[in-house]
């Protein structure tokens, strides 16, 4: 429906689910999506832009924005500072889009807490294994930094019942479509409606008695 607010995602996956290539899908697929772009101390990888995949800030820069309010949620993963800027998450909900958060999920978790109407989606690759052949052929990460990835990845398993709903990414295009069909469903939850659900209450309780 027109006129009501956006829905807040929040998508997680451990590092190599294929996340990154998921959210290009859906953006390209499918209107009405507003990607946000993280804050992070961490170093850009090759071929990453500024503004575009994260906003690239010092640890300085950061502890500001926690300071002044400006972060939805934030967290400390491998050592570097993640965050969700809040000014812009709130314009684009308020201007109806649904907006995706790709986070990790100690950040996933704040949100919910925070804002229990948040939709949750895990994204799992089909099996460990594929989870291993990918972050190793993505060729970004050195061995060590591979390793704590996985060991990061067995802690993040145990919390994957918090979340809404799993999307396995086993072929990316059949997983954009599930994950758009997961959110339009989620827009008809009642909490998404109150508006509508309030405006027929009245209507119902006015309805003039005793006629056929
Ligand atoms: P990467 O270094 O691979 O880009 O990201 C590492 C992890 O940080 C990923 O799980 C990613 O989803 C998560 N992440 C990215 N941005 C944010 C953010 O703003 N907040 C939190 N909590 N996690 C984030």
């Amino acid at each position: 429906m027109s006129g009501n607010r956006g829905i807040l995602v929040v998508v997680s996956g451990f590092s190599g689910a294929g996340k990154g290539t998921l959210m290009k899908e859906l953006m390209a697929k499918y209107d009405n999506y507003a990607l946000s772009v993280s804050m992070t101390t961490r170093e850009p990888r090759p071929g990453e832009v500024d503004g575009v995949s994260y906003f690239f800030v010092k640890e300085s820069a950061f502890e500001e924005a926690i300071a002044q309010d400006g972060l939805v949620e934030y967290a400390k993963y491998q050592k570097n500072y993640y965050g969700t800027p809040k000014k812009w998450v709130e314009e684009q909900l308020d201007g109806g889009k649904d907006v995706i958060l790709e986070i990790e999920i100690q950040g996933a978790l704040k949100v919910k807490e925070k804002m229990p109407e948040t939709l949750l989606l895990f994204v799992m690759p089909p099996s460990a294994a594929e989870l291993k052949r990918r972050l190793t052929g993505r060729g970004t990460e050195t061995a060590e930094e591979i390793q704590g990835r996985l060991e990061r990845a067995v802690e993040e398993s145990e919390g994957i019942e918090q979340y809404d709903f799993i999307v396995v990414n086993d072929r990316l295009e059949e997983c954009a479509a599930r994950m758009h069909e997961i959110i339009q469903t989620a827009h008809k939850r009642p909490e998404f409606n109150r508006e509508f659900i309030n405006q027929f209450k009245e209507e119902l309780k006015a309805l003039p008695k005793g006629e056929k």
